[in-house]
């Protein structure tokens, strides 16, 4: 989940996820503390997704933008050396593509796996992680099915070539715990002072609150294989994805 209760800034990576390009001004800025704008389609990392690596352009030059960090605000922390723009200064920011678009695909696999997981053998998610392309996340399961991998693998298969809509809503808290699968997956995660939740829902498979950024259906999560299943303690099993194309 992500609160930006205290942040001055316009998180425009929330309302869409296919924004790569835009024109912000900054608000402040520091080459150790980070800089600060009004608005900013850098994803700042949470739920498992690490934070968009980018650029902001202005006066001829470029800050390389490599790490976020969130307090009081959201700070884009750039690449050690880089010129850094003043407070007030207008810059053309842009994230970078490859790694983003990579991300969404990945976080919205795991999603999907959450999904298959629960429904064909009734575990929870325990924990996970993804960087791009490659993904791993725990699940309470105390004894591996026959055929666990290949079942997990074909199932995903199957619900990728389906094409189930990935949809994004706002909802206000108590319409969303409302939903059983948030209940499910998320009761104890949401801060308490949370209003509105962000639901993000692959439609007939998998319904979570979460924060990050999603391809819009699962065809474009693509190839996706299921590479390992570990042992991680008594009931916790670790499978790890990667994409394949
Ligand atoms: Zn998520």
């Amino acid at each position: 989940m992500s609160v930006h209760a205290h942040s001055r800034t316009e998180r425009l990576d929330l309302a869409d996820a296919t924004l790569r390009e835009w024109d912000a001004t900054v608000l402040a800025s520091d080459a150790q503390a980070g800089i600060v704008l009004d608005r900013s389609a850098f994803y700042p990392g949470g739920g498992g997704q690490p934070p968009d690596h980018g650029v902001l352009l202005w006066g001829g030059v470029q800050t390389r933008i490599v790490d976020s960090r969130r307090g009081d605000d959201l700070y884009l922390i750039p690449l050690e050396g880089d010129p850094v723009p003043p407070a007030g200064t207008a810059v053309r920011g842009a994230v970078e593509d490859e790694r983003r678009s990579s991300l969404m695909r990945t976080h919205s696999g795991l999603h999907l796996l959450a999904g298959v997981v629960f429904r064909d053998f009734g575990a929870l998610v325990t924990g996970g992680n993804m960087a791009p392309g490659v993904a791993r996340m725990d699940f309470n399961l105390p004894d591996i099915p026959a055929d666990f991998k290949e079942r997990i693998a074909a199932a995903c298969a199957v619900e990728v070539t389906a094409d189930r809509a990935i949809r994004v809503d706002n909802l206000p808290r108590d319409q969303a715990m409302a939903i059983p699968d948030v209940i499910r997956t998320a009761t104890d995660l949401l801060p308490p002072g949370l209003e509105i939740v962000r639901i993000v829902d692959i439609v007939g498979l998998d319904v979570q609150a979460d924060g990050g950024t999603h391809v819009a259906s699962t065809k474009q999560i693509g190839g996706m294989d299921v590479v390992k299943v570990e042992n991680k303690g008594k009931a916790n099993r670790r499978l790890r994805i990667r994409l394949t194309d």
